[in-house]
């Protein structure tokens, strides 16, 4: 196969149908407010359900009220041929950038459109997964979960947005059932394997300026708030000798957390205090009690819990020098993800045949492969977003950074399409004698 031509990507029409959904939702500066379950949320799906009706796509939207796109290919239904499953979100951050998550879902969707170029024996699905941001209901990849069993409705009833309104509530008032997932879970359990494509929203492929990045590992975050217990004292009649001060002992803390993530950077640690607040606070108090927040993220498990180790060793040790009472309360706890070698491959495999330049990396931020990858054989993939700059209004991703996404997506997707499953059978067949007769 030869590199796909910008012709064949038929570029015009990717990015009329792109401004057209990124226009929905945008306020008066350009940012974007399309908030999960929302109108402005809901208003996109609509109208991506119709140009996936007008381009001949079975369209559904499932008990969680993701959207469900299909191009039935010629073997649909044969067990050779599993569909393959494409997939991200297009619900944003208040007044966030215009690319993430649409880009991902437009390139995986006029990928399915340019299939009417070439012979497609596989069924293809795209699931534009719902409330992926944690910005309305303080709980990330709601669509996504749901689908891997790892919410249920009744723990959605818990998180409520500003307006008091409930995730479980807003999903039902959108007419779906977020437990009635079972035959959509089977879907994903027997298919071929799932890709999503996503901005990078960091600055590492920016800067090394490679056209892709290919994400082995998806880090978890564990997080916790940290009571930091003195007492309050007048700030001008309590001597220094005599102060319990919380916020002195808190950003001990917070220097100790970022000691440690830089301490563990070669081992992908990240580490973060992005909240502290002084409770009942005043420029003539000393500080009686602070709570922090704060973020631990890296791709394995136990080098995560070595550094929560050491945390809390230098934790005691603020504690007892300053005489104060710290209390950690674990928020989450979540498991880095390991995503699929195989699956991996078929990128690898295509952006060499595309002359697209890649390196293999690990994903920071949560994705919501991070659940298909609980159910089928799964793969990210990144392209460069400028200067890294990510969750905000401007965001940018060149043209040629999107060109390269759609270019992956679709010969990826080609060669998916068209694999011979008995073909491939007889050389994984072939490889195992080689490499038999290798160590013979
Ligand atoms: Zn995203």
């Amino acid at each position: 196969m030869r590199r796909v031509s910008l012709q064949q990507l038929n570029w015009e029409q990717y990015q009329a149908d792109f401004n057209a959904l990124a226009a929905i939702g945008q306020n008066a500066e350009g940012g974007m407010d399309r908030l999960g379950y929302g109108e402005a949320d809901q208003a996109a799906h609509k109208l991506l359900a119709d140009m996936a009706v007008e381009a001949g796509f079975e369209v559904k939207w499932d008990g969680a009220g993701n959207l469900w796109i299909t191009r039935r290919g010629e073997e649909d239904g044969n067990p050779d041929f599993p569909p393959i499953l494409l997939g991200s979100h297009m619900d944003t951050v208040p007044n966030g950038g215009k690319y993430d998550g649409l880009l991902g879902v437009m390139t995986a969707f006029h990928a399915m459109r340019l299939l009417d170029r070439v012979p497609q024996r596989r069924t293809v699905t795209l699931i534009v997964f719902r409330c992926e941001e944690s910005s309305r209901f303080n709980c990330a990849t709601i669509g996504s979960k749901l689908l891997a069993e790892q919410l249920t409705g009744e723990m959605l009833k818990r998180y409520v947005d500003k307006d008091g309104i409930s995730a479980y509530d807003a999903i039902r008032e959108l007419g779906g059932s977020p437990d009635n997932l079972y035959l959509e879970r089977q879907y994903i359990k027997d298919s071929f394997g799932f890709i999503e494509m996503h901005i990078e929203q960091g600055p590492v492929l920016n800067d090394r300026r490679t056209d892709i990045g290919i994400v082995s590992h998806i880090a978890a975050p564990h997080r916790f708030r940290i009571t930091v217990e003195g007492a309050a004292a007048h700030s001008g009649a309590c001597p220094m000798d005599a102060r319990q001060d919380a916020l002195t002992g808190a950003a001990e803390i917070i220097l100790a957390v970022e000691r440690l993530g830089r301490q563990y950077a070669e081992k992908r640690i990240v580490a973060t205090v992005g909240k502290c607040d002084v409770v009942n606070g005043a420029m003539n108090i000393v500080p009686g009690k602070v709570e922090l927040y704060v973020d631990i993220r890296g791709i394995d498990r136990e080098v995560i819990s070595e550094v929560v180790t050491k945390l809390h060793q230098e934790m005691s040790a603020i504690a007892s020098s300053r005489n104060l009472r710290i209390d950690p309360a674990i928020l989450s706890q979540e498991t880095p993800v390991k995503l699929d070698d195989d699956m991996a491959e078929f990128l690898v495999e295509q952006c060499l045949k595309n002359m697209l330049t890649f390196l293999h990396m690990t994903s920071g931020a949560g994705h919501d492969t991070m659940y298909m990858a609980k159910l089928t054989r799964s793969a990210l993939f990144f392209v460069p977003c400028e200067k890294g700059i990510s969750h905000n209004k401007e965001e940018a991703v060149a043209d040629d950074a999107v060109q390269n996404g759609l270019r992956l997506m679709f010969s990826t997707l080609v060669r998916i399409c068209t694999l011979d499953p008995q073909e491939e059978r007889e050389k994984a067949e072939m490889d195992r004698m080689l490499l038999e007769e290798a160590y013979q």
